[in-house]
């Protein structure tokens, strides 16, 4: 299974914020959707950062409330490992697992097309192991 087939699936909506928005917005923005991280785009969709629940609690216990009204752009990781729709969910789970991140936002001509999170690739990767074990049953008992 690759990329493509899994944003058929799932969706391509991805939860935005500018770089210019406050941490206090990008904290909303987490809580509303019940999701880990926001992408930072501009409006070209043009992937600029990431900002997770990780950064944002790193930064309160470091600085304290008040740092939520600074903006997104000053905390975000800027070195956004993103992933294509050609790519399958083994290359995926090799992206997460060397960066030690959940989440691998999709780019198709330089722009935010989708995201994918790690209980996504979970979620599809245990379907791909039911269907074989079905396929390798079903070849069993007709042999
Ligand atoms: P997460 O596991 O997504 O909560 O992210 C853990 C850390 O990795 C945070 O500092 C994020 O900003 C960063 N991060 C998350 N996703 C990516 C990504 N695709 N590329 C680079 N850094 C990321």
């Amino acid at each position: 299974m690759n990329v493509s087939a899994i944003l058929k699936q799932k969706g391509r909506e991805v939860e935005t914020v500018t770089p210019q928005a406050t941490l206090m917005q990008a904290a909303n923005a987490l809580a509303a959707r019940r999701i880990g991280a926001v992408v930072v785009v501009d409006e070209h969709r043009k992937v600029h950062g990431i900002i997770s629940e990780r950064d944002i609690i790193r930064v309160l216990a470091k600085s304290g409330p008040a740092v939520l009204e600074t903006p997104v752009a000053s905390v975000m990781t800027r070195n956004v490992i993103s992933c294509g729709e050609t790519d399958t969910l083994d290359q995926l789970m090799a992206a997460m697992t060397t960066g030690r991140f959940r989440h691998l936002p999709v780019t198709k001509d330089g722009a935010l097309a989708g995201i994918v999170s790690i209980g996504d690739v979970v979620k599809y990767h245990l379907a791909e192991i039911e269907m074989e074990a079905t396929a390798m049953k079903e070849y069993i008992a007709h042999t």
